[in-house]
């Protein structure tokens, strides 16, 4: 039987925060040879041998297995029909595409196999929480389903203070172990939410980019280093003044 090998790569783009959170939607793309991919980038191999007569029927079946250490990629039915379409496009191969959920691969990432691609990802990484801010009781890693009743989220994670009256926790970006911020009671992240409410509309209304809001937000707070200006890292009175100088500046700007 004469068998005919297939070989290409589809590129999964994605856009990231820098606390590693996907942005926007991704995009995919199909080369033929190995590509050089950027921190954003996954290639995807997929391989098919099959026997020439197959190519006589109309619709290919191929399974998508994302490559290990690269499972925080989510193949979303979005990239499966982009990847079908660029290769019928690009190969004249009719495909119908599934993949395969990281859950279900061997490489399953956890807070105890983080994803190192996901980790190089956040900038500041702040080191792992041992003891809470607030009582000193220890904090452990817990399934968010703890704290929220069931699991929540991709990457269903928390440190959370283990004394039964503290309830201070903070999550992780997906596939890492790094603590999304500081150790957060119930007043601080009300605090945090009702500064990043204010302060988020200053890039997402594209008058600036994140990162220049943030310089910006540094400047107003006299942080001296803006790379160390994270909503995540403060207690609630640093929160109120964001609130304070965010609203002013809207002031400023409507008049
Ligand atoms: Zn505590």
């Amino acid at each position: 039987m004469t068998t005919v090998s297939v070989i290409f790569y589809a590129i999964v783009s994605q856009r990231f925060t820098s606390s590693g959170y996907a942005t926007g939607k991704p995009t995919v793309r199909v080369t033929k040879s190995k590509p050089d991919c950027s921190a954003t980038e996954v290639p995807v191999r997929i391989a098919m041998k099959l026997p020439e007569s197959l190519f006589k029927r109309p619709i290919l079946q191929a399974n998508i297995v994302v490559p290990e250490g690269e499972s925080q990629f989510q193949i979303t039915t979005e990239i499966e029909e982009g990847i079908a379409q660029l290769v019928q496009e690009g190969m004249g191969i009719t495909m119908r595409i599934t993949s395969r959920r990281w859950a279900m691969t061997s490489a399953a990432k956890t807070p105890w196999n983080p994803s190192r691609r996901a980790t190089a990802r956040v900038k500041n990484p702040l080191p792992a929480p041992t003891h809470c801010p607030y009582c000193s009781a220890p904090v452990d890693v817990v399934s968010n389903a703890e704290i929220y009743g069931r699991e929540y989220g991709d990457w269903p994670w928390a440190y959370r203070c283990t004394s039964k009256n503290c309830h201070a926790y903070v999550e992780l970006p997906p596939f890492t172990n790094i603590p999304l911020g500081t150790l957060a009671d119930a007043p601080t992240r009300e605090a945090r939410k009702r500064a990043k409410a204010v302060f988020n509309p200053l890039w997402q209304s594209e008058r600036m980019t994140r990162d220049e809001a943030y310089v910006w937000l540094a400047g107003a707070l006299s942080i001296a280093n803006s790379e160390e200006c994270h909503i995540g890292w403060f207690d609630v009175q640093t929160c109120q003044r964001v609130v304070t100088v965010c609203l002013h500046y809207a002031r400023e700007q409507n008049q």
